[in-house]
């Protein structure tokens, strides 16, 4: 049984989503959790402390102005702001024994229950040194239950408090000291809400937020992954028809920026593999069309040696020989194309002299073709050095030269031009033949490509000629290209950097 491919083994877009949304919920709840319910008492005291010291630091600013109106309007705006009452003694003249009434003191007092209104002096004194211990505001939290169970005798609690709320109080004491020598203790009671009511009513409202979150999770997710799929499943279904060879499909990425460029990607892709598919049809029907008129002419011309006494003669083995060469140069030049295009044949670099390398291989050229009534000129100047790889650069040469031969005019004349620039050679190889439309100029590079009606016998190669000299020079970096126009010839041309 055939095993279940990857992709099926992966859990859906969807659940991805939702799993990550479930996460961030799962992370929102927990915080909203530690938060609200775990630490909102101790974030509530931190809040109260801050307030009840920021309190006392005001009047310690203050404590300047204790004679006059201004502390005390400012003492009773803060009490009732914050919700604190305040006590402040002048401990200067407080003497030995002395009940805490004959104390002068500073009052502002607008919470019912307050605690420090009710002290003993033994309470005060309490709260004084530790102060002094502190040295600072120094606050305590007095429990309901505490006040409410203490026995009241007038060495602690100087009277019992009107009313003792069940909550908590804070109480601060500070000291603070005026330029005059006078010594004043600040005492502030603020009293602290229980939080568990609180908690209580946020636990409930938590799990129904926590069902909640879940719920949007699922239906979230549920509209992402559609919203982010249904393109994605588009362009896969146009990619299966792909692959099974519909080259006419086109792909519809409507939806996002990614989706798009995917879908545009894909048509390239598309229209590059049917083009691909095309020539290869193409170069099939060339190749063996190359291949089977040399191979009836080497069968026909054996055949009649061996049956024929008077064809076995050297003109018919001439031909025989001729026509294999054809097939071979046919063979070489695709396997070159598939050993450039497939990398494996790396450029080899040498330093030699162009200009040589063109005289001679124009020389051989004449020599064969002077009697067929070609006439071949070339236009050189000197030596011309360059570093390239030898052998393939003659192979661009030859091809040109071959492409010009095959498609000039019936005056049978070209010319190859190498003229020095300042830092670059440059190669023309010019013909007076039928020339090239303009929107053919870029398709003649392309592999396997031949004009219509182009194939004739004497080309050679099968439309493998130019996209065999293309990889090489693009392989040299070297800028390369034609001029044509429609009867009037053409202009095959590269460039290769001079050495100095
Ligand atoms: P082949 O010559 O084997 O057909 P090439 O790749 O060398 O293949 O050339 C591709 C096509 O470019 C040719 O079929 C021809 O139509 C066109 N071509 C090349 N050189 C010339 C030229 N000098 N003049 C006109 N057409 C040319």
């Amino acid at each position: 049984m055939p095993s279940k491919p990857a992709h099926r083994t992966q859990p859906p877009l969807s659940w991805r989503i939702f799993f990550y949304l479930l996460g961030f919920a799962a992370l929102l709840v927990l915080l909203l959790w530690l938060f609200q319910i775990v630490y909102l008492d101790t974030f509530y005291r931190k809040v109260k402390i801050n307030e009840i010291t920021g309190a006392a630091a005001i009047i310690g600013h203050n404590i300047e102005n204790i004679n006059n109106e201004e502390l005390l309007s400012l003492m009773d705006r803060l009490a009732s702001e914050r919700e604190l009452c305040i006590r402040i003694y002048n401990l200067s003249v407080v003497g030995n024994n002395e009940r805490l009434d004959d104390v002068f003191a500073y009052d502002a007092d607008v919470l019912p229950g307050c605690v420090i209104h009710h002290l003993s002096l033994a309470e005060v004194a309490y709260f004084y040194n530790s102060a002094l211990d502190a040295e600072g505001p120094y606050t305590q939290v007095i429990s309901g239950d505490y006040l409410r169970n203490r026995t009241y005798n007038p060495g602690f609690f100087f009277s019992r408090p009107t009313v003792i709320s069940s909550g908590e109080s804070m109480i601060l004491s500070q000291v603070f000291n005026t330029s005059n020598g006078d010594e004043f203790l600040v005492l502030l009671n603020l009293k602290l809400e229980p939080v568990d009511a609180t908690v209580h009513t946020l636990r409930i409202q938590l799990y129904f937020i926590t069902a909640l979150m879940i719920v949007a999770a699922l239906v979230l997710s549920f509209l992402i992954s559609r919203g982010l799929a249904i393109p994605i499943t588009r362009i896969n279904n146009g990619a299966k028809r792909l692959a099974a060879g519909d080259f006419s499909v086109s792909f519809d990425g409507k939806g996002y920026r990614e989706s798009g460029e995917l879908a545009q990607t894909l048509n390239f892709a598309a229209a590059e593999l049917s083009r691909a598919e095309r020539l290869q049809r193409e170069l099939i029907a060339n190749i063996s069309h190359d291949l089977r008129t040399p191979l009836t002419m080497i069968g026909g011309y054996a055949e009649a040696m061996r049956d024929l006494p008077d064809e076995n003669n050297a003109e018919n083995a001439q031909v025989i020989i001729d026509e294999v060469k054809r097939l071979s140069s046919l063979v070489n030049a695709v396997l070159d194309l598939s050993k450039l295009q497939s990398g494996v044949a790396q450029p080899h670099f040498t330093e030699f002299d162009l200009g040589e390398l063109t005289e001679s291989l124009v020389e051989n050229y004449r020599r064969l073709l002077t009697q067929e009534g070609y006439k071949i000129i070339y236009e050189g100047s000197g030596e011309a050095w360059v570093k390239a790889d030898q052998k393939r650069i003659e192979q661009v040469l030859s091809n040109f030269i071959n492409n010009a031969l095959t498609y000039t005019g019936p005056e049978k004349d070209i010319k190859i031009r190498l003229s020095n620039l300042r830092e670059k050679v440059r190669l023309e190889v010019i013909d007076s033949g039928v020339g090239i439309a303009a929107e053919h100029l870029n398709e003649i590079w392309q592999r396997y490509y031949r004009l219509e009606g182009a194939h004739k016998r004497a080309a050679h190669g099968a439309g493998l000629g130019l996209s065999i000299a293309r990889q090489v020079l693009e392989q040299h970096n070297a800028a390369y290209g034609v001029e044509s126009e429609i009867g009037h010839g053409s202009i095959f041309w590269f460039e290769l950097p001079l050495l100095p």
